[in-house]
């Protein structure tokens, strides 16, 4: 397994919460166990729980903060997570299994397994792909996060569904701008044809436009 690849777990971790949208689907025992799947099969407590959404509140101020340009923020906020939940690694066979590797041997819960793991992966793809490679989705109000490993740096979405719902929301904005330059464009040819009502077709226009404009 690539160290990089248990990035995920970062990016798995903060997409439980969608403060935006005021979701949070990390709240449950039965939910952090779906959550530390991959981990094994492991006991979870609540105290997992906390300390699971505790990281994901730091994790998310990396992605915050990346997305923003400060990168020194980013970096101070990982550097204090894999302090706290440091990588041991040790080889071992417990249990009849094959030799194996136990990256955060001896952590003191599961969630501070994860929590090593997940800090290393994202650190590791940080540094190899770049900070500006940590993206939180751009089709408001959705605000999940994710790691743009495209080849030209263009992903800006964390899902093709909001990639979607954003090139249609793009299309729906153009659309409703050509129709109101049309129609503009027709009071302006009307107002031309009928020189009697110019004076009142464009002392409309211009009370209109005036209660449109911001600060009056
Ligand atoms: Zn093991
Ligand atoms: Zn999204």
């Amino acid at each position: 397994m690539e160290l990089a690849s248990y990035a995920d777990r970062a990016v798995s971790l903060v997409n439980t919460a969608d403060p935006y949208r005021h979701r949070d689907t990390l709240t449950t025992c039965e939910q952090a166990k779906e959550l530390l799947a991959p981990e094994g099969r492991c006991r979870v407590t609540n105290a997992d729980v906390a300390e699971l959404r505790a990281i994901r509140d730091r994790l998310r101020e990396v992605f915050d903060a990346a997305e923003s340009g400060r990168v020194p923020r980013a970096v101070q906020v990982l550097n204090s997570l894999m302090k706290q939940y440091p990588i041991r690694p040790v080889v071992t066979d417990h249990d009849g299994a094959s030799w194996h590797l136990h990256l955060a041997e001896g952590a003191p819960t599961i969630a501070a397994v994860y929590g090593a793991k997940a800090a290393m992966g994202l650190a590791v793809q940080a540094t190899e792909l770049g900070f500006d490679r940590l993206g939180v989705c751009q089709a408001a109000p959705c605000r999940e996060v994710f790691i743009d490993t495209s080849t030209n740096r263009s992903r800006r979405y964390h899902s093709d569904r909001c990639a979607t719902r954003a090139n249609v929301a793009a299309y729906r904005a153009r659309r409703k701008e050509q129709a109101r330059v049309a129609g503009e464009a027709e009071a302006a040819a009307n107002a031309a044809n009928a020189p009697g009502t110019a004076t009142a077709a464009g002392a409309k226009v211009m009370a209109g436009a005036g209660s449109a404009a911001p600060g009056r």
